[in-house]
């Protein structure tokens, strides 16, 4: 037995089919947690979003921020409702207000497909799609953000490329930190043919670069970089780029892969973290319940990565695993995906296949799902057996 030891996790469901999927990463939560030895999970439940905006007049109270900053990560469903909005019409968007407040500079978005079915390339096999985008986030294009409301009469609109030395220097370093763990190729995605801010974002990642020889660097342009991404997505291992650049990318390579409900995200800082599925609050298929929580299911095993416990580093590989597991069967998807499978079921099924693929390892037998664990790990998974 393990010395025991606690993770605390502000959970923010938010808003539209944010608490549906959400309810299904917490499940699958405390299905790894029984397996895990000396680990255990705190949950504390508080409202921000759309809805809170309605109730309190704030999307994200100041207080319920301090709460957040207490705790080891936040993990948060999606937030936004299209009729509400502030008053200057731009919707509210507390996620983004999280990244900033708490400095929150990498979005990892891995892009990982588990079934060819799911793709809309033709010709991919089991891991031909298998990256991570590393899109900064506290800055780039989106720090005009803040620029005020232009008048409708206006004759000039202008928003700028925000683009720092520290920022740009973190974001780089901490993708080349995980090429080297992974397979030791380092993209960067930028316009530097026509933009000074993404010329002086491309030299800073050239400095970077020295520092990890065993790397191998290619460079791109944005436009290049979409095309690519379509024609051969097996060439990409990770890739980093400014925020906007980022947005756009990673919601294109989520399309790779079976859509925004299979896609999901970190927004890492150096000491908080939020983790949450890459879609929104998806208002065309809330109050439904067939959201796909694969997305979310797939954040809370990145969370348990980010904890950097042997115990829920081995979570979050058993999450990876039954997803992979339940994803072999054709009718084990929600509708986004082709399937009949609500929300709750999909996540009871993931849940239910975790257990039982630990209940077979632990007890030795040589289940299908244990024949399947071998294949997975036979594949070059990071496969770690209790
Ligand atoms: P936002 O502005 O909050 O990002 P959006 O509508 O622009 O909202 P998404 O919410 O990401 O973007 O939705 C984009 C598309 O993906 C929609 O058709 C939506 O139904 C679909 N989608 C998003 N999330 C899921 C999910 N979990 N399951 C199924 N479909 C989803």
């Amino acid at each position: 037995m393990n010395t025991p030891i606690t993770f605390t996790v502000a959970v923010l469901p938010g808003d539209s089919i944010g608490p549906d999927v959400i309810a299904e990463g917490v499940k699958v939560l405390r299905a790894v947690e029984r397996q895990l030895d000396g680990v255990r999970f705190e949950l504390r439940e508080y409202s921000v979003g759309a809805g809170e905006y309605l109730k309190s007049g704030d999307p994200l109270p100041s207080a319920t921020l301090e709460k957040c900053r207490e705790c080891d990560a936040i993990l948060l469903g999606a937030m936004g409702l299209p009729d509400v909005r502030w008053p200057s019409g731009v919707e509210m968007t507390p996620q983004i207000d999280l990244r900033e407040k708490l400095d929150l500079y990498g979005g990892l978005r891995p892009i990982k497909l588990y079934h060819p079915h799911d793709s809309p390339l033709k010709a991919i096999g089991p891991g031909g799609i298998d990256f991570v985008i590393f899109r900064e986030s506290t800055e780039g294009l989106f720090s005009a953000r803040h620029n005020s409301a232009v008048p409708a009469d206006a004759a000039l609109a202008t928003d700028t490329m925000r683009i720092t030395r520290v920022g740009a220097e973190r974001i780089c370093r901490r993708a080349f930190e995980l090429a080297a763990t992974r397979r030791q190729h380092c993209t960067l995605v930028d316009k530097a043919n026509v933009l000074p801010s993404m010329a002086y974002f491309r030299r800073i990642f050239d400095e970077v670069s020295r520092d990890f020889p065993t790397v191998k660097t290619l460079r791109i342009y944005v436009d290049a970089a979409a095309l690519y991404l379509v024609q051969k997505p097996h060439a990409f291992d990770v890739i980093v780029t400014e925020n906007m650049f980022g947005d756009i990318l990673s919601d294109l390579a989520a399309g790779l892969i079976g859509g925004m409900g299979m896609a999901p995200s970190a927004d890492l800082g150096d000491r908080h973290a939020v983790f949450q599925p890459s879609h929104g609050t998806a208002p065309d298929i809330a109050g439904k319940g067939i959201a796909n929580p694969i997305a979310t299911i797939l954040s809370v095993a990145l969370m348990l990565d980010w904890f950097k416990h042997p115990e829920t580093r081995r979570g979050a590989e058993w999450i990876r695993q039954a997803v992979a597991a339940v994803l072999k069967e054709p009718e084990d998807r929600t509708p986004d995906l082709g399937g009949s499978r609500t929300t709750t079921q999909l996540g009871d099924a993931v849940a239910a296949t975790l257990t039982e693929l630990c209940t077979a390892v632990l007890s030795g037998s040589s289940s299908p799902l244990m024949q399947n664990q071998a294949i997975l790990c036979s594949r070059g998974s990071t496969c770690s057996q209790p």
